[in-house]
């Protein structure tokens, strides 16, 4: 107490001092009933104030436990898998799952899985999993990227490795980039020239490079090309002079160089032969081109020359030989002593073709093949079909033949669904080419309306006449013209006509054209 009353004595001096509040010519001396009342309500505070503070503490705590204990009691998610998926676009999502409990109790069926996952469309996706389980509601997500990791692809038109010119730029032939999420991104390729190459490259909206290099080479190795004016194979005849009809050459690299051609060879107008004029070109890298002109001077058939023997009969046979007809036929006319005329194909067997030679017949020319489509398709294609059979009877008789019946005759009109003008083309190149050919004036019929030996017979004798040559047109492949041979032989000689053979002297029997 003494402490106690000397601390407030010593308050109160200094609460004294400045602030009482003494009344004038008053002063006031200690009273220590009122210092001791001021000491207790002092203390009293004091004891109030800590109080206070210690409630605050334990209310804070109990909170806490609270908060502790609510966490430990409510109900737990667990994903099955990682939180943060990665997956590319376009693969499928695979949903993992998640399990949950409380406490021991499995709560895993509760689990509601939302997801907006689009695999179809690049981006951040969430799937959350939540359950309700009394008054608890407690959620988790996992968070799923979709992402493009393909590369694009960038495809050259031409190829990867090109041949340029020396000194001259590579003119670009084109390109495309696809990428599977962007679709075509063409426009976005870059290309880059290096030394040698030429580097294309793209990038995707997310990121993915690509490139692809094309490969130059400065060099040429193309040949340059020669093209001839006129014709590749000419004829003339033995009073015209060769004159050069010209030619062009150029090359991909050097452009135009027809005045680096140099011709060899030599065309000796008037001299009949076959010549060859070779046309040769080189270009700046030393590639050589070549090519052949084949000049046949020879003398020209004249339409109009040739013997009209009056009063004569020539037998001719087209389409053979044939194995079955052909051989009696020429029995008959050996027997008879008759000369004939044979408008051979390739099909039937060559001894045959040997035995008309051998028997002193003419073997003429009727076309390889006798196939109106073909030989009427273009005038290279007839003559190419001519020289076939023209090398067949070469082979088996040793001469070239010159003798020629069109199928169909000259005046046929199925030529024209092939080729139209095709028959005055053909005509005009036999001449030029030395051919004569021979149509006929008497049809015996066997090859559509005359299928007996009496028809043909009938056919090709009432017909006949003394006063021109009688070209007879027959086929060697028919057993009613076979059989029919001998008595149209005795009749012509009963009736005083001869037989005759074609050849070259023969004035040609030409039907009128009509296509
Ligand atoms: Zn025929």
């Amino acid at each position: 107490m003494k402490e106690v009353k000397k601390n407030a004595v010593k308050r109160r001096n200094i609460r004294l001092h400045p602030n009482w509040p003494l009344r004038e010519g008053q002063v006031k001396g200690p009273d220590l009933k009122e210092l001791e009342y001021e000491i207790r309500k002092d203390i009293r505070k004091k004891h109030h104030t800590s109080n206070k503070f210690v409630i605050q503490i334990v209310i804070l705590f109990l909170l806490i436990c609270i908060f502790v204990g609510l966490h430990l009691i409510i109900p737990k998610i667990e994903l099955n898998g990682e939180e943060k998926i990665e997956i590319s676009y376009h693969d499928t999502y695979v949903e993992q799952g998640a399990t949950a409990k409380y406490f021991q109790q499995d709560l895993t069926d509760r689990i509601e899985i939302t997801s907006a996952v689009d695999t179809n469309k690049i981006g951040t996706y969430e799937v959350i999993y939540k359950v309700n389980y009394s008054f608890y509601t407690v959620k988790k997500k996992r968070i799923v990227e979709v992402v493009d990791k393909e590369k694009p692809t960038i495809t050259l038109e031409g190829d990867t490795e090109v041949n340029i010119c020396p000194n001259s730029e590579f003119k670009e032939i084109g390109y495309q980039a696809i990428d599977e999420y962007d679709g075509d991104i063409t426009e976005k390729v870059k290309i880059k020239k290096e030394k040698d190459r030429w580097i294309y490259s793209v990038k995707d909206s997310s990121g993915n490079t690509a490139s692809i290099s094309r490969i130059l080479h400065e060099k040429d190795e193309e040949a340059p090309t020669i093209t001839l004016k006129g014709n590749q194979t000419m004829y003339l005849g033995l009073e015209e002079d060769f004159k050069e009809p010209g030619y062009t050459a150029s090359d991909n690299c050097s452009g135009d160089i027809t005045e680096k051609v140099s011709v060899t060879g030599e065309v000796k107008s008037g001299q009949e032969g076959t010549y060859i004029l070779t046309y040769q070109v080189s270009d700046d890298s030393g590639n050589i081109a070549t090519v052949e002109r084949k000049v046949t001077v020879a003398k020209k058939t004249d339409p109009n020359s040739g013997e009209i023997k009056k009063g004569a009969i020539y037998l001719t046979f087209d389409d053979g030989p044939s194995n079955v007809t052909t051989g009696a036929i020429l029995d008959i006319l050996k027997e008879e002593g008759v000369k004939a005329t044979f408008f051979v194909t390739n099909n039937g067997p060559d001894y045959l073709i040997q035995r008309m030679y051998d028997e002193g017949h003419t073997v003429g020319l009727h076309t390889a093949s006798h196939n109106y489509a073909e030989v009427y398709a273009s005038v290279d294609n007839y003559f190419r079909d001519l020289n076939s059979v023209s090398n067949r009877v070469k082979k088996l008789t040793g001469q070239t033949s010159k003798i020629v019946r069109f199928p169909g005759g000259s005046s046929n009109t199925i030529s024209k669904r092939y080729s139209q003008g095709i028959m005055t083309q053909l005509s005009q190149e036999l001449f030029n080419r030395g051919y004569r050919y021979y149509d006929w004036n008497i049809d015996s019929g066997d090859a559509y309306n005359a299928k007996t030996k009496e028809a043909v017979y009938q056919n090709v004798t009432s017909n006949l006449s003394k006063n021109r040559a009688n070209i007879v047109l027959m086929h060697d492949i028919k057993t009613w013209t076979r059989d029919a041979l001998r008595d149209i032989i005795r009749y012509g000689k009963e009736n005083g006509y001869t037989f005759e053979r074609i050849d070259m002297d023969t004035h040609m029997v030409r039907q009128k054209i009509n296509n």
